[in-house]
């Protein structure tokens, strides 16, 4: 039995300490903040409830896996959720909209109907799209990209590197562009995805069309009680296997002696442990906890993704021409991303997205209000005057929202709170407010992510969104996975 500290109870932190007290070890899991979950929390203001951060659940295999493992039924902690009929309905500023059924034949007809696009051309899409993900996810997302049992297949691997179906040749939306007959709006709305990992489709390659599978394909979810349910649920799970969470505990130092890390620091309080695990950002793990280690300088360097600027408004009306997911075109999506990753800027005409869970969850908001959750993509932290940024956005959001749904939305926003790039930065530590770590803006993004464990220091093994396989709450929790699962191969 191994005595072990988690750094961060995101996620990722979670999911590490369910699968290491699952295979009989001590952990403790140390937590700078009062709460757990980091991105993934939850936020009350006045009578509304929102959850801060993620509020699109694919995937709940990898969340079921966890009790799975340590043989519980997810509902007694808690954990259960809804498939969602509608994926999300789109607006385009001519007043055109479509929902996205999880039906694929009523998906189809809706696009054929209002848009025009073939049904039978969606469908094709989005069987390339299984194609895609069932033929590289296995490569890609579950294994070590860095441990020399994969680098032992490097010669099949380089031969399936330069297969032209793998799309790393040209960019998502040149690929949408071929796959969607050029259709303005089913090409924009399929370039979308690329946001999921916080990228330009102008930049990130084709291989990207693989994403609208986790949503078409596996489905999108919400799970009863607001997402917060989901690391909260795990939470409890972990409680329950004997892992003890230290919130308020700002971890600042991983010590190490002879190559190998024998504990942490917190203020003046040394603290022994056999292996270490952090959930920490990688940039500010090997800044601030490792500051007399080699630093990886060219995966630390490798641009980020996107950041977000989110006002979660209390509306004093029910809007039933909006669903759960909901996002608002706009008018120019190359230049809003021209300006996102080039000038680090906003455009004036942002795609809004709207999460309204108050649509399942009544509880979440007042009876005839509703909780919404207004995001717009926001570039990195470069130095910009956000306050300005911030007064502008706010009116250009109201404004466009209030063009395309024909009708008045600021007197009914009765309540606001604000998160920003540098309020995600501070609340946690993710370097430069990004949200999903390093961007995949160019083809060999995926191997510049650093791997589950420290090519230095024996013992040490990182897991999060900024480490392989990337951002996201499924990829987080594939990340705990490969790093337990090489920590405790290490111990044999
Ligand atoms: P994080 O959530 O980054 O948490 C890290 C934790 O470690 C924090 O609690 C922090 O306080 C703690 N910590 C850091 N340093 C220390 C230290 N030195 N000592 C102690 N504690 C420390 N993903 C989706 O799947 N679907 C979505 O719809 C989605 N939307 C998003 C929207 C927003 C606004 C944001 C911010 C993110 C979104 N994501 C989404 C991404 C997703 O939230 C993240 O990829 C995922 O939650 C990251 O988990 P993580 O394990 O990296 O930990």
């Amino acid at each position: 039995q191994q005595n072990i500290a988690i750094i961060g109870a995101g996620i990722g932190g979670i999911g590490a300490a369910v699968r290491l007290a699952a295979a009989g070890h001590r952990v403790a899991v140390f937590e700078a903040n009062s709460y757990p979950g980091g991105k993934l929390s939850n936020l009350q203001v006045g009578d509304y409830r929102f959850d801060a951060g993620p509020s699109l659940f694919t995937m709940p295999q990898y969340v079921e896996e966890l009790f799975a493992l340590a043989g519980e039924n997810p509902k007694d902690f808690g954990f259960d959720y809804h498939r969602l009929n509608t994926v999300c309905k789109y607006f385009w500023e001519d007043g055109q909209s479509i929902s996205a059924y999880a039906d694929l034949h009523k998906y189809g007809q809706e696009v054929e109907e209002k848009l025009g696009f073939p049904a039978q051309a969606l469908k094709d899409y989005l069987a390339w799209a299984r194609f895609r993900y069932e033929t590289t996810a296995p490569i890609f997302l579950e294994n070590s990209l860095h441990r020399l049992s994969t680098y032992l297949r490097w010669k099949t691997f380089k031969r399936v590197l330069a297969m032209p179906w793998l799309g790393l040749h040209r960019s998502l939306d040149q690929e949408n562009k071929k796959r969607l007959k050029q259709h303005p709006k089913m090409v924009q709305l399929f370039n979308r995805y690329a946001t999921y990992n916080g990228s330009s489709p102008y930049k990130t390659p084709g291989i990207m069309s693989l994403i609208p599978h986790l949503e078409q394909g596996f489905g999108a979810f919400m799970p009863k009680g607001g997402m917060k349910e989901i690391s909260h649920s795990l939470v409890r799970l972990a409680e329950h296997l004997g892992v003890k969470f230290h919130y308020g505990q700002k971890v600042e130092e991983i010590l190490v002696q002879n190559k190998a890390v024998k504990g942490i620091r917190i203020g003046q309080k040394e603290l022994a442990f056999d292996q270490v695990v952090c959930n920490m950002d990688i940039f500010f793990a090997y800044d601030r906890l490792l500051p007399r280690q080699p630093r990886p300088k060219r995966i630390l360097e490798q641009p980020k993704s996107s950041s977000a600027l989110i006002f979660y408004w209390g509306m004093d009306q029910s809007f039933p021409e909006l669903d759960v997911h909901n996002i608002f075109f706009s008018d120019n999506y190359p230049e809003e991303f021209r300006q996102l990753f080039e000038e680090k800027s906003l455009y004036e005409d942002p795609t809004v997205y709207i999460h309204i869970s108050s649509k399942i969850e009544q509880t979440d908001a007042p009876l005839g209000h509703e909780n919404w959750f207004v995001m717009i993509n926001a570039p990195q932290l470069d130095g910009q005057d956000w306050e300005q940024l911030i007064a502008q956005s706010k009116k250009r959001i109201i404004q466009k929202l209030e063009r395309i749904l024909g009708r008045p939305i600021q007197p009914h926003i009765v309540q606001e709170e604000l998160l920003s790039p540098a309020l995600i930065q501070a609340k946690t530590q993710s370097h430069l407010g990004s949200l999903y770590g390093t961007s995949s803006n160019n083809s060999m993004a995926a191997f510049f992510r650093h791997p589950n464990f420290s090519r230095q220091l024996s013992g040490l093994y990182f897991v999060g969104g900024s480490v392989h396989p990337g951002g996201g709450i499924p990829l987080a929790l594939l990340s705990a996975k490969l790093a337990t699962e090489d920590l405790i191969k290490n111990l044999k």
